[in-house]
C-alpha cells in the first residue's frame, strides 16, 4: 500500500475558509462592540458602519484584495502566453476555425438557453406579483442613488454605434490593451493573431518563439500555484467583508421570491451542463465537479470570472483532461463572452421589475429579451457587478423603467456570487464538450502542487 498521505483536498481548504469568514463576522457582529456605530468618510460623505465592519474594512478586506488582485495580476500573460502557445501547437488553420466555429456557436446556444430557463421560471413563479407599492417605493427610494451609477455608466454604452463592439476588437496598441483588464478581448484577438502568424513561419524560426512561450506559460502556472496556497485565506477575508458589508434581513425577505427565482434558474443550469457533459463526453457528473469545484467556489468568492479565469484553466486542463489547444482557446474567450448566469439573472430580473411596476410584457417583448440579454450578457465585463449594468440595457429595449434597478440592487451581490459561479461552470461544461467533439479530451493529468502542496522549501 503506498504510504502517500493525501493532504485535505484544495476545495475542502477553500470551503473551511469560507465558512470560518462568515462565522468570523458574525461572531464580531454579536459581540456589543463588533454591533456597536460609528462613521466614516466615504467620498467625501459621512456614513454610518459598524465596528466590526470598520475593523474587518480595515484590517480583513485588504487581504482579500490582495488575493483577488494577484489573480487578476496574471491573467493577461496567462491568455498571451498560452494562447499563442495553443494556436500554434494546432499547426494547421482550418483546425483553429473549426474549434472556434464550434466554440462560439455551443457559447450561444447555452445563452439562449439560459434565458429560456430564467424567462419560464420568473413567468411560473411571479416574483415581482408579490412587491407591494409600498414596499417598491421604499426599496427605490433605498438605492435609487447608488443604482444611478449603474444607469449612467450603462447611457455611455448606449451612446455606441451598432458595430463598436466589432470595432473594439481590434487593439490599436497592444501595451495598452494588456495594460488594462477589461480589454482582454483585445488580448485575446492578437495572442490567436500571433498565433496564427507563428503557425504560417517556416519552423526554424518559430521553434525559438514557441519554446520561449511553452517556458513562459510554464512560469505562469506556477505562479497561480503559488496564489492557490492563499486562496483559503483570501476567501476567507472575501467573505468576512461581504457579511459585515451585507444589507438587512429585511430586503432579503422582501425579494426574498426574485432571489428564488434566479437561484432555481441557475441550480437547473448546472444541472443542465451535468447531464450535457456526461452525455457527450461519457464523464461522471461527479467527476466533472470535483475537477471544477475549486474554479466554483473562487467564482462564487470572487464575484469575478475574469479573476477566476487563471484557476479554471488550470482545473479544466489538469484535472478534467482537456488539452491546451482547447482549454487555452475556449476558456478566456467564455470568460469575456459566455455568461450563461448572468444572461438568466438579466432575464428574470427584467420581467420582475416590470411585474413590482404593474406591467404585462407580451410575448413578443419576452422575445426580445431573449435577444438582448444574450447580447448584453456577452458585452458584460467579467467583474462583480457588471452584469447589472449591462441589464439596464435590457430594461430599455422592452421599455421597462430604468428605475427598476433600485429595487434590485441591494441583493444583487449574492446572486452576482452565485451566476459568477454558473458562468464559470459553463466554460469548463463548453470546453469538455468542444474538446470532445475536437478528439482532445484525455485521462486528467494532476501535477504536483495541484490538489495538495508538497512540503518543500519555497
Ligand atoms: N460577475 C459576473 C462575472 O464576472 C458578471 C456579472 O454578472 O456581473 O462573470
Amino acid at each position: 500500500m503506498s504510504k502517500k498521505k493525501k493532504g485535505v483536498a484544495l476545495h475542502w481548504k477553500i470551503l473551511i475558509g469560507m465558512a470560518v469568514g462568515v462565522i468570523f463576522s458574525l461572531v464580531l457582529l454579536s459581540t456589543s462592540w463588533g454591533a456597536s456605530m460609528t462613521s466614516i468618510t466615504v467620498d467625501g460623505k459621512e456614513v454610518d458602519i459598524t465596528r466590526a465592519g470598520l475593523f474587518v474594512r480595515n484590517w480583513i478586506k485588504p487581504f482579500g484584495n490582495m488575493f483577488i488582485n494577484a489573480l487578476k495580476l496574471i491573467a493577461v500573460p496567462l491568455i498571451l502566453a498560452s494562447l499563442i502557445k495553443g494556436v500554434s501547437d494546432l499547426k494547421d488553420i482550418s483546425k483553429l476555425s473549426k474549434m472556434g466555429l464550434r466554440t462560439i456557436l455551443t457559447y450561444l446556444g447555452t445563452t439562449v438557453i439560459a434565458v429560456c430557463i430564467g424567462l419560464t421560471i420568473v413567468n411560473i413563479i411571479q416574483p415581482g406579483k408579490s412587491i407591494d407599492e409600498e414596499t417598491r417605493t421604499n426599496l427605490v427610494e433605498s438605492s435609487m442613488g447608488d443604482a444611478q451609477k449603474n444607469i449612467d455608466n450603462a447611457a455611455k454604452q448606449k451612446e455606441n454605434g451598432p458595430l463598436q463592439a466589432l470595432e473594439d476588437l481590434i487593439p490599436d496598441n497592444i501595451f495598452f490593451a494588456a495594460s488594462d483588464n477589461g480589454n482582454m478581448l483585445q488580448v485575446i484577438v492578437f495572442a490567436i493573431f500571433f498565433g496564427i502568424g507563428l503557425i504560417l513561419i517556416p519552423e526554424s524560426s518559430s521553434k525559438p518563439v514557441k519554446a520561449f512561450f511553452d517556458g513562459f506559460n510554464e512560469v505562469i502556472l506556477k505562479l497561480i500555484d503559488l496564489i492557490m496556497l492563499a486562496a483559503p485565506y483570501g476567501v476567507f477575508a472575501l467573505l468576512a467583508s461581504l457579511v459585515v458589508e451585507s444589507p438587512s434581513k429585511d430586503l432579503f425577505v422582501a425579494l426574498l421570491w426574485y432571489a428564488v427565482s434566479v437561484v432555481l434558474g441557475l441550480l437547473i443550469m448546472i444541472i443542465f451542463y451535468v447531464t450535457l457533459v456526461s452525455l457527450i463526453t461519457k464523464k461522471s457528473p461527479r467527476f466533472f465537479l470535483n475537477g471544477i469545484s475549486p474554479a466554483q467556489l473562487l467564482a462564487f468568492s470572487t464575484s469575478s470570472s475574469a479573476a477566476t479565469l487563471p484557476v479554471t484553466m488550470e482545473r479544466v486542463e489538469e484535472h478534467l483532461g482537456v488539452s491546451k489547444e482547447v482549454t487555452s482557446f475556449v476558456l478566456p474567450i467564455g470568460a469575456t463572452i459566455n455568461m450563461d448566469g448572468t444572461s438568466l439573472y438579466q432575464a428574470v430580473a427584467a420581467i420582475f421589475i416590470a411585474q413590482a411596476f404593474g406591467m404585462d410584457l407580451d410575448f413578443g417583448t419576452q422575445l426580445g429579451i431573449i435577444a438582448t440579454a444574450t447580447l448584453a450578457s456577452i458585452g458584460s465585463a467579467a467583474v462583480p457587478g457588471a452584469g447589472m449594468v449591462m441589464l439596464v440595457i435590457v430594461l430599455a429595449q422592452a421599455g421597462i423603467p430604468e428605475a427598476g434597478l433600485a429595487l434590485i440592487f441591494a441583493i444583487d451581490r449574492p446572486l452576482d456570487m452565485l451566476r459568477t459561479t454558473v458562468n464559470v461552470t459553463g466554460d469548463a461544461a463548453v470546453s469538455m464538450i468542444v474538446g470532445k467533439s475536437v478528439g482532445k479530451v484525455g485521462e486528467p493529468n494532476v501535477l504536483d502542487w495541484d490538489d495538495e502542496y508538497p512540503k518543500r522549501k519555497l
